[in-house]
């Protein structure tokens, strides 16, 4: 009897040092990450635990970004201070009273509704739109700041329309939308219907919009990040460096806020 429970006991202890040595084979393989953060050690575990066989980048990326948790499910207002880095997403939103230092846009560079825009924005943006106009590519905005209220109907509308299912892959929900940032704003168009990602105008864009400190918003194959849609025609500004970072690096503007921004 004796020697049973002893071989028992024996086992047990062999198997706790297997499980040991995986745990801690899997948190250095997670800690070799670029964008490892600490705090989020335990999230990790946890997620890969459900997950199963996922990537140890994809646990990363997605714990960073919140995306273990359903999207709009645990909102926090952002913080307004980070200025021109604050990030408004499916987790992080605005005040309806929030509303940035706003310039008008002239024609030239806003048609249709919308044409207020953060003053530094509009600034870069006119640069962009100077520069660009000298490579006869011809870029104008179409919808910059939004307010709460007006973000409220537009996304109302869509869900009428659509049902809330579909218009959350393509719309906002009130203090959810970037554009009320100030920082944001539709370049020619903001329909897929216009196909902008065959247009020179976005080859351009692609190829420059970092240079002035713009960062396209909502890429492809990043849906499951942004909350999004490919949208070819979004812009915000975050400023050269970061702009040039993030396009360098393929990161989305989550990821960067997570590791960079949010508790610097
Ligand atoms: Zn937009």
């Amino acid at each position: 009897m004796n020697n049973y429970l002893e071989f028992r006991e024996k086992i047990r202890e062999e198997l706790k040092k297997i499980k040991d040595e995986e745990m801690e084979n899997l948190i250095k393989r997670l800690q070799k990450d670029a964008y490892y953060m600490e705090k989020n050690l335990n999230k990790y575990l946890e997620y890969k635990r459900i997950m199963g066989s996922i990537k140890i980048s994809e646990v990363i990326k997605d714990v960073n970004t919140h995306r273990d948790k359903q999207f709009y499910s645990e909102s926090k207002m952002t913080d307004t201070s980070k200025g021109e880095l604050m990030l408004v997403n499916k987790y992080y939103y605005l005040l309806d009273s929030y509303k940035p230092d706003l310039v008008l846009m002239t024609d030239t560079y806003a048609k249709s509704v919308n044409k207020y825009l953060e003053k530094n924005t509009y600034r870069w943006f006119q640069k962009m739109v100077e520069d660009a106009k000298k490579e006869n590519i011809i870029l104008y905005s179409v919808s910059g700041f939004r307010s709460y209220e007006y973000q409220k109907e537009l996304y109302d509308n869509y869900v009428l329309k659509d049902g809330i299912k579909v218009a959350d892959t393509y719309s906002a929900r009130a203090g959810h939308s970037e554009h009320q940032t100030g920082y944001a704003l539709d370049i020619n168009t903001s329909s897929s219907l216009d196909y902008f990602e065959d247009t020179k105008e976005f080859l351009w864009l692609s190829r420059n919009a970092h240079k002035y400190g713009f960062i396209l918003r909502y890429p492809k194959d990043k849906e499951n990040i942004t909350g999004f849609k490919f949208e070819p025609w979004h812009y915000r500004y975050v400023g050269i460096e970061v702009a040039t970072y993030i396009k360098k690096h393929n990161l989305t503007f989550e990821e960067y806020y997570a590791y960079f921004v949010e508790n610097r």
